[in-house]
């Protein structure tokens, strides 16, 4: 479907800058219901049972009825907030929780904050919420792009040699803007350090033609075949041990443990990994954003853009749990 380009979203007016605004904005149930039709309808209600675009009426319970078929549609369903029985201003909440700080929030401060009965539902919002950190339909990275993994999770101590036993490997790639600087990154949880799950990462997230920096592990090796212009740098023996290759992944890698042990305090299994990387990456990729509240608008406009998640697969995970692991090298 072809879109038409809209206007950005306006601090102050499409989303609240602090926290004051934010109760103003959202002061009862109907203002959020209008909030979350008006950022899934950008252009105006379409009925999805017709097709029907118009102004619908509005039912007591806050549901839209299409003019012409009469058919009442709920703003949430069909999106990641379908069927919540809570109040829409406390998932609202959740999302500026997450959104408003620099470092995130835990479930526990979640459930803290907004008085949840449980550690277990806070949990569960914020697994649903990572669902929605990621831009349906994202650019690849281009131009100069440099990737290499490091290792989180686990323990070190007590484990021999270089094994990386209950240890994750996370391919990272950072692209670089012309003068050196970081541009965005994605991250992968990837089972291990094949060329299969390597590349795998690489063509997946980075365009053909592009750039790419490694070390001289051969699982990059099939980069030039995959159409990468691909640069090996080797770290020689002799140098000195405080160079780091990929100094921009090296500088991502030391947040995402940072953050992963400060803000979650290390407790994530691997099967939830990935949703954890995603909220790193949708908070790293807008760093430079001027308000956090423009933060919490993309959240909630990417949640009402995708399919509701099973609760099932909210508490497995991915399932895609690592296989087999061989050792490489240690960030
Ligand atoms: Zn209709």
């Amino acid at each position: 479907m072809l879109k038409k380009s809209l206007p950005g979203p306006r601090a102050g007016i499409d989303y609240p800058r602090t926290l004051g605004e934010f109760h103003e904005f959202f002061s009862d149930e109907a203002a959020c219901s209008h909030y979350l039709e008006r950022l899934r309808w950008r252009e105006g209600f379409v009925c999805p049972a017709c097709g029907q675009s118009g102004t619908p009426w509005r039912s007591k319970r806050l549901l839209l009825v299409c003019s012409a078929c009469q058919r009442q549609t709920s703003v949430t369903a069909g999106t990641l907030l379908a069927g919540t029985r809570s109040p829409l201003r406390f998932w609202f909440l959740a999302a500026w929780e997450v959104t408003s700080r620099k470092l995130g929030a835990s479930a526990l401060s979640v459930q803290r904050t907004l008085g949840l009965p449980s550690y277990k539902t806070a949990w569960t919002w914020l697994q649903k919420l990572r669902r929605a950190m990621v831009r349906p339909n994202r650019d690849q990275l281009s131009n100069r792009v440099e990737v290499d993994e490091c290792y989180v999770g686990g323990e070190e101590e007590g484990v021999h040699g270089r094994e990386t036993h209950r240890k994750a490997i996370v391919a990272i790639a950072v692209e670089l803007k012309a003068r050196g600087q970081t541009a965005r990154i994605r991250l992968r949880h990837v089972p291990d350090l094949t060329a299969e799950s390597l590349v795998g990462f690489v063509t997946e997230v980075v365009e053909p033609g592009s750039i790419v920096e490694t070390d001289g592990w051969s699982g990059y090796s099939p980069l030039k075949e995959a159409g990468y212009k691909h640069r090996v740098t080797v770290l020689s023996a002799a140098s000195d041990p405080a160079h780091v290759v990929m100094p921009h992944v090296h500088r991502v890698a030391s947040l995402l443990k940072r953050w992963l042990l400060g803000t979650h305090q290390g407790g994530i299994s691997n099967n939830h990994l990935p949703y954890y990387l995603d909220e790193f990456t949708f908070r790293f990729n807008r760093r430079t954003s001027d308000s956090r509240g423009l933060l919490f608008y993309r959240l909630l406009s990417f949640a009402v853009q995708i399919d509701p998640v099973p609760i099932k697969e909210l508490f497995q995970g991915t399932g895609r749990g690592p296989r087999r692991r061989r050792a490489k090298h240690k960030m």
